[in-house]
């Protein structure tokens, strides 16, 4: 039996969960960092596909939860399998593939500031 998390990420930077989704997924997958205020991009990558069904969750969305987009469908229904694997597994609930979860465009607000 898998069950499902809501999906959660750690600053690239800085490991903080404090993290907020910042635009829309019209838009762009854009998160920043409450704590350091990082800002990133999520990404997925495909990388197998959970046989079977799944014990979907009705959880209405928060528009400032993390949020990202299925690397095959490109459906915003993505989810943390709760398995205890480093990296976590994210399964999309539309079409039940399996993706990794990635990091792009990070950049440090630190500089911006000039520490
Ligand atoms: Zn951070
Ligand atoms: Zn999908």
């Amino acid at each position: 039996m898998v069950s499902l998390l809501p999906l959660t990420v750690a600053c690239p930077q800085c490991g903080s969960q404090d993290v907020v989704y910042s635009c829309e997924p019209d838009c762009c997958f854009n998160h920043v960092c409450g704590r350091c205020y990082t800002s990133f991009e999520l990404i997925t990558r495909l990388v197998g596909e959970q046989p079977g069904t799944l014990d979907t969750p009705k959880a209405e969305r928060d528009s400032c939860a993390p949020t990202v987009a299925c690397a095959r469908c490109e459906s915003i229904e993505v989810c943390l399998l709760d398995t205890g694997e480093t990296p976590p597994r994210l399964i999309c609930l539309s079409c039940h593939a399996l993706l990794a979860l990635g990091f792009t465009e990070v950049s440090p607000r630190a500089e911006h500031f000039g520490f």
